[in-house]
């Protein structure tokens, strides 16, 4: 089981012959499937079990082969991801995007990060250029929605990135946030993914899983 055996579409399956991954990590052979497969997922995920991949694959496969929906035209400056990585510190975002940056190479999908504690100007300008992926901390992610400079009606993939420090760091009103300014698409056309170290009760029990994954097909 190689990653040369799975069509991520050609110009991600190269970038990942490019990183020199050859065959998937045990969080990337369980998850990468479901994920392809339309399907919502929580899964448990250390730092270094190969995560990142694991979400941004899918994403960046399915953005790279589905149709480009019409976003809306805007007179405005608000720009409409298709996707969202929310991670919950400004280093682990920017190395998210990082590797986003190098598996989504000459695929035409273009990946942006918004954090906190950093200037938002330069943020914003790089936003103003186009955006498919959007890494962000869930902060500086309400600042922008306030700002009405970025807007989730067109997110097809939501993924929670180390989701119970998210919530120990008190995010879980920014989340709730976050989620509410997407609307409830019909079943399957937004995706969630729900990475964490560990499942506290807040992630197995809370309203959380209720409320952020949801699968209405038949298994
Ligand atoms: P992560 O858990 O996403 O932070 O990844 C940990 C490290 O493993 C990163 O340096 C990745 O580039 C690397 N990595 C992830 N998946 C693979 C793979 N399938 N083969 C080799 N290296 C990998």
């Amino acid at each position: 089981n190689t990653f040369a055996d799975v069509d991520l579409g050609d110009a991600l399956n190269q970038n990942i012959r490019r990183c020199k991954y050859v065959k998937p990590t045990p969080v990337q052979r369980h998850t990468i499937p479901i994920s392809l497969a339309g399907r919502d997922l929580m899964a448990c995920a250390q730092t270094g079990s190969g995560k990142t991949a694991a979400f941004c694959f899918p994403i960046i496969s399915g953005i790279m082969r589905g149709q480009a929906p019409q976003r809306p035209v805007r007179g405005a400056r608000t720009v409409y991801p298709l996707a969202l990585i929310l991670s919950p510190t400004r280093e682990l975002s920017m190395q998210i995007h990082d590797e986003a940056k190098k598996f989504s190479y000459q695929t035409g999908v273009k990946v942006v990060v918004a954090y906190g504690g950093a200037p938002i100007n330069q943020q914003l300008r790089e936003l103003e250029r186009g955006v498919d992926i959007l890494v962000a901390t869930p902060g500086r992610l309400v600042d922008l929605l306030e700002r009405a400079r970025v807007s989730l009606q067109m997110i097809r993939y939501l993924a929670l990135d180390e989701a119970d420090r998210m919530l120990d760091m008190g995010f879980e009103p920014q989340i709730r946030k976050i989620v509410e300014q997407m609307d409830m698409p019909p079943p399957g056309v937004r995706q969630t993914m729900l990475f964490s170290a560990t499942f506290p009760k807040e992630i197995q029990v809370h309203d959380i899983r209720y409320t952020y994954l949801r699968d209405d097909r038949k298994l």
